[in-house]
């Protein structure tokens, strides 16, 4: 029998190839005159290209975004949002430039417009994070939640073969775990199987020819999806591994996903049949954690934590961290379990079939 909560705030979205164009647009409809224009320092062009667009409503560009969002750089960007009297932000990049807007929102209460280049999600969420003195804390707020979001996949064809497979994993991560999320509803089910369709159709496209205008607006939807499924859901095993692991041994977020995924799914694939049935189906595969490793394979980004830097003296200590706090899963976290799944992981082994 069904029973549900869904309560879904209601959030803005251009979607378009290029839709770029209608940055003006947003800006004037939410009364916003005046905008800082924030980016990494490597798409720094793409920031400017923001800023002519804006024209007069442009306030200025601070290009030194940086992944994890550390509280110097959060410092420089609030300083230079009050000194050019900014009433607003557009963050044009990835989750670390979104990342950025909200941190300068958290704190003056600064409306952005998203302009979301790879497939995190970070931008239909109200979860923030900040690191300070090596330690990432996260948390949620509807102040940082912004007030429009433009997709324009076109802005998403530079996107380097890896970065976005590892990036369509992370959003694929998100979809996962809403689906077996104890808070999860019919409507976010949708959502995160017709992502999981659409990110299963594009990837291998895209790899080969990442150019391809129908795989990339393909991708971009799906990520669209996968971000108001991470926001609507409470996250399980598979997030709180990541975000340990990414947090403790300074590992890339979203290489790190897509090592995690398979072992996670494989790990709860007994507790939760109905979601692993959604997936696989969703797939096209028979196993979800299998077609999630296979899908992995045919990207060819890293499947082992070996590859991404991770030491294998650090495995014991990294279960110690992941069974401190508890979180909701499907399966209860045991020990023994999870030391077997971070050895799958740390070799690269397809998922195991008895964790
Ligand atoms: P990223 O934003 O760190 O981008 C990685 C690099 O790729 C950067 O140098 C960036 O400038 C570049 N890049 C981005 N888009 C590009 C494009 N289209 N073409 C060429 N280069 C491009 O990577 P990410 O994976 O999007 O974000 C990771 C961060 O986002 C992490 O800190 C993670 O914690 C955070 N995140 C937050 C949420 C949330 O809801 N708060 C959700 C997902 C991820």
């Amino acid at each position: 029998m069904r029973a549900f909560i869904h309560d879904q705030p209601v959030l803005r979205v251009v979607f378009g190839d290029g839709s770029l164009a209608e940055l003006p647009k947003e800006a004037d409809r939410l009364g916003l005159k005046r905008l800082l224009v924030l980016s990494t320092p490597e798409q720094q062009a793409t920031g400017e290209t923001a800023v002519k667009l804006l024209g007069p409503r442009a306030a200025g560009l601070c290009a030194q975004a940086r992944m994890h969002v550390p509280i110097e750089i959060a410092q420089i960007a609030r300083a230079e949002s009050k000194r050019l009297q900014a009433d607003g932000t557009v963050p044009i990049g990835g989750g670390t430039t979104t990342g950025l807007a909200k941190a300068i929102a958290l704190e003056l209460d600064l409306p952005s417009i998203a302009v979301p280049t790879t497939y995190a999600g970070s931008e239909m969420t109200s979860i923030y994070g900040l690191t300070q003195d090596g330690e990432k804390r996260t948390g949620r707020s509807e102040k940082v939640r912004p007030k429009a979001v433009i997709y324009d996949p076109t802005l998403t064809y530079g996107m380097p073969a890896r970065l976005s497979a590892t990036s369509g994993m992370n959003a694929l991560a998100h979809c996962v775990e809403s689906l077996y999320a104890p808070d999860t509803t019919p409507i976010i089910q949708l959502y995160a199987c017709d992502s999981i369709r659409a990110f299963a159709r594009a990837l291998p496209v895209i790899l080969k020819e990442p150019t391809n205008a129908a795989a990339r607006s393909d991708a971009h939807y799906a990520s669209w999806l996968a971000g108001i499924a991470l926001d609507r859901t409470q996250m399980g095993l598979h997030h709180k591994l990541c975000h340990t692991l990414g947090g403790a041994f300074d590992l890339p977020h979203a290489e790190l996903h897509t090592v995690i995924l398979p072992h996670a799914a494989a790990y709860n694939r007994a507790a939760a049949p109905e979601a692993m049935r959604l997936i696989a189906a969703s797939l096209g595969a028979e196993d979800a954690a299998r077609g999630l490793y296979d899908l992995a394979k045919r990207s060819g980004v890293p499947l082992s934590l070996s590859e991404i830097g991770m030491k294998e003296a650090d495995l014991e200590h990294a279960v110690d961290l992941a069974v401190k706090t508890p979180y909701p899963n499907p399966r209860p976290i045991e020990r023994a379990a999870l030391r077997r799944l971070l050895d799958d992981a740390y070799h690269g082994k397809p998922p195991s079939t008895g964790l």
